[in-house]
């Protein structure tokens, strides 16, 4: 009898280390989210053990490692690294089979992945240079309005969101809502409309590839009820949602891994590799210091950019 493998994904972000065990079958069989200051190999190495716990698997029977995210050249062990675009839509394809659009908004960028029906990635774009529209943004309003994080949706859906937020910078949208809570505005309607603004950024982005469905959120961020339904309200279209969507990325590393165990990424193509051709190239077509940008964002992103279409490799998994 052949022993039983498996396999690991590592999402190391820009908040979050995130760790997941898969199994021959491609079944998520252990996982763990760890919190972090700043990107931290020690932090990795913890999700990486809580994961192998919560598996119940020593890290001598882990065939293959597949890392992602921001610090993903950072992850210990990691036999391969691909980037979060391909991992969310593969870990995404996976979690909801069909699905077309995946949102994926973290702790510093937003993406918006187009997927084409066989779950492979056919055009994305992405906001990483400003924190409008990401986790950070939602984390400088939970901190104003002095609730927990995991309390701001819950929160938001019981105001109205029709207040003016008209600083969509997260440096300004501090003093603005500390601004709109001193004009006597609820906790509760300040949060709803900062949710409301957010959501018009996303879409925004949204536009860059064009809407389709199923659409399903990514990311951390999906775990926040407000920013799914005003997501949804703005795409004017429902949103499926996941139950753990914050390890979408580390699972579909973790489904990358067990391909390349089993030997079927054999694609002429590293993928990797031209997905990170794009992200140098989207580097240099900006700046990063918000020197453009008052505080009032007109374009969904600096004016100049645009969308990152990127043709990857026909890869069935
Ligand atoms: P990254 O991969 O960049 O580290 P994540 O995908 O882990 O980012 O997302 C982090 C963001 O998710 C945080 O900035 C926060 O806004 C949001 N988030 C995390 N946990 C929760 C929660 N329980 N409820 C609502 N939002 C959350």
């Amino acid at each position: 009898m052949t022993r039983e493998w498996f396999v690991m994904g590592v999402d190391l972000g820009s908040t979050t280390a995130k760790a997941v065990v898969v199994d021959q079958d491609g079944a998520l069989r252990g996982a763990d989210v760890v919190q972090m200051g700043a990107v931290s190999p020690a932090a990795v190495a913890r999700a990486i053990a809580g994961a192998l716990a919560a598996a119940g698997v020593p890290d001598d029977r882990i065939g293959r490692t597949i890392s992602t995210g921001y610090g993903r050249k950072l992850v210990p062990g990691a036999d391969r690294s691909f980037t979060e675009i391909t991992c969310h839509a593969r870990g995404a394809a996976a979690l909801r089979p069909g699905v077309r659009l995946v949102i994926d908004i973290g702790g510093q960028d937003s993406k918006a992945i187009l997927v084409d029906e066989d779950g492979l990635v056919d055009r994305f774009a992405m906001n990483d240079r400003c924190a409008s529209g990401t986790g950070r943004f939602f984390d400088v309003l939970a901190r104003a309005l002095e609730v927990d994080i995991a309390a701001v949706g819950e929160l938001a859906l019981s105001g109205s969101g029709d207040l003016e937020v008209s600083s969509m910078c997260a440096t300004f949208a501090e003093t603005e809502v500390i601004s709109l809570l001193a004009q006597g505005r609820s906790k509760a309607d300040v949060a709803a409309s900062v949710h409301r603004a957010v959501a018009a950024r996303t879409l925004g982005l949204v536009a860059q590839v064009g809407r389709a469905s199923p659409v399903v959120m990514t990311g951390g961020v999906a775990k926040n009820p407000a920013a799914r339904h005003f997501v949804a309200r703005a795409l004017d279209r429902p949103l499926e949602f996941l139950d753990r969507p914050q390890i979408a990325g580390a699972y579909g590393a973790g489904l990358l891994a067990r391909d390349e165990y089993l030997g079927q990424a054999g694609s002429p193509v590293d993928r990797d590799a031209v997905a990170d051709e794009q992200a140098a190239a989207w580097a240099s077509t900006g700046n990063r210091d918000c020197l453009d940008c008052n505080g009032v964002l007109e374009h969904p992103l600096p004016p100049g950019a645009t969308a990152l279409p990127i043709e990857l490799s026909r890869h069935k998994g």
